[in-house]
């Protein structure tokens, strides 16, 4: 009988993914969850929440809970996360389950420990480590890492592209750029709306995004619906591929730069291991219609879109959660955990009393940009107003929800 079951959650900023030791990849879901104001409570997660992104529907509002690749609304993140592990498992033992989530390279510690406070204020509290994504994404690239085998990846998710050498399951060398698939969305959006005179969604960017790229597609235009900025009025418009490449062009220069600035800048040693393996891409962004081709372009050495790109750093997790179960490495992909030596990272978490949950997380310091900051509940670990709102509704309060949630 299995006692302590163990999971593996790529929480993406657009894509939420969990493996369940066992059954394999059980929920990819999009990273997002609905809110109904007027009562508080939770009103969709994943697919269905994000269908009603960007339409609007009276007394919802639809969260996006991670920004930059980490938690930016962490009562969101909770309430998103527990509601996907809820529909993943099927049973749980008596022991704490396993978590193994993985984290952006740069990811400060008080981005590290909202992770760890997301999966710990509501029962199953999960045993959480951390690793860093490119660590799993060079595992579920094919890279074997035991023996101090190295390779080199680029993740280009929705918020960051992470760009990485990495060697015997460590980061050698990490990069996190703002400019992955949702900023190439918001350029498309914006070129349509300059160059045509057409509001478009979001969704409808995306869908432009992978049929033209920046190679124009197989037919040189993609067809949209949007608003005519002037009439106020529906429209369909034959959207060019030069239009879009156009759009494109900045953030896919500025990824393919970064590449090969990273080259110049890894351990000789890693060379020859990186020139065998080739640049592995991976992550939804790796599948943009041209990418792969212009990288390999501007770094002089092959780049390969790897198997199954959007799954590629869950499997990763799980690979290595699996090495670990076996104990075939000694978990050194794990190494976000500690700050060297034995010294935990995650200091004996102070408790904070709250009315809601007990395993609240303290939370202090951090240094990143103001841009992307968590909410102030994922740095003091005390419920806000907003936190308050959701856990008074049923979801929060009652193990058996009555809330959509449990009627999905
Ligand atoms: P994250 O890990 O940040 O959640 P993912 O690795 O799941 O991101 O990738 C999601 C991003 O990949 C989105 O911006 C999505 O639009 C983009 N994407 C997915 N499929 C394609 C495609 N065929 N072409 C271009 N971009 C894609
Ligand atoms: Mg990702």
């Amino acid at each position: 009988m299995r006692f302590r079951s163990s999971v593996a959650i790529d929480l993406g900023t657009v894509n939420t993914l969990v493996w369940v030791a066992g059954r394999g990849i059980v929920l990819e879901e999009p990273s997002a969850i609905a809110i109904d104001t007027a009562v508080g409570q939770v009103a969709a997660v994943g697919e269905a929440a994000d269908a009603l992104a960007d339409k609007e529907p009276q007394d919802i509002e639809v969260i996006h809970p991670l920004r930059d690749g980490v938690i930016a609304d962490l009562d969101a993140a909770v309430a998103m996360l527990h509601a996907f592990l809820r529909r993943s498992r099927r049973w749980v033992g008596p022991l704490r389950p396993d978590a193994l989530v993985c984290v952006p390279s740069g990811a400060t510690p008080v981005e590290r420990r909202s992770v760890v406070a997301a999966l710990g204020v509501r029962r199953p509290r999960y045993h959480v480590r951390l690793i860093d994504e490119p660590v799993a994404a060079a595992a579920g690239a094919g890279f074997d890492l035991t023996g101090g085998a190295g390779g080199f990846v680029v993740d280009i998710g929705g918020g960051t592209t992470e760009v990485a050498a990495v060697a015997g399951w460590r980061v050698v060398r990490a990069v996190s750029l703002r400019k992955a698939g949702n900023a190439m969305d918001e350029a498309i959006l914006q070129a349509a709306r300059t160059e045509l005179g057409l509001n478009i969604s979001q969704r409808a960017a995306r869908q432009l995004k992978m049929t033209l790229g920046v190679t124009g597609g197989a037919e040189g235009w993609a067809e949209a619906v949007g608003l005519d900025v002037a009439q106020r009025a529906p429209r369909t418009e034959y959207v060019p591929g030069g239009l879009v490449a156009a759009a494109l062009e900045p953030i896919v220069a500025g990824i393919a730069a970064t590449v090969h600035e990273m080259l110049s800048d890894i351990p000789a040693g890693l060379a020859e291991d990186v020139v065998r393996g080739k640049i592995r891409l991976a992550g939804g962004g790796a599948l943009l219609p041209g990418l792969a081709g212009r990288i390999e372009t501007a770094a002089g050495i092959g780049a390969v879109v790897v198997e199954d790109p959007l799954r590629c750093v869950v499997r990763g997790a799980a690979e290595i959660l699996e090495r670990k179960d076996k104990g075939r490495h000694g978990g050194p992909g794990l190494r976000a955990l500690r700050a060297g030596g034995n010294a935990p990272v995650f200091p004996p978490a102070r408790p904070v009393r709250c009315r809601y949950s007990s395993g609240c997380l303290a939370i202090t310091g951090g240094s990143r940009p103001a841009s992307s900051q968590p909410t102030a509940a994922a740095t003091s670990g005390r419920p806000t107003r907003m936190m308050t709102r959701y856990m008074t509704g049923t979801f929060f309060s009652d193990p058996r929800p009555s809330s959509l949630l449990s009627k999905e």
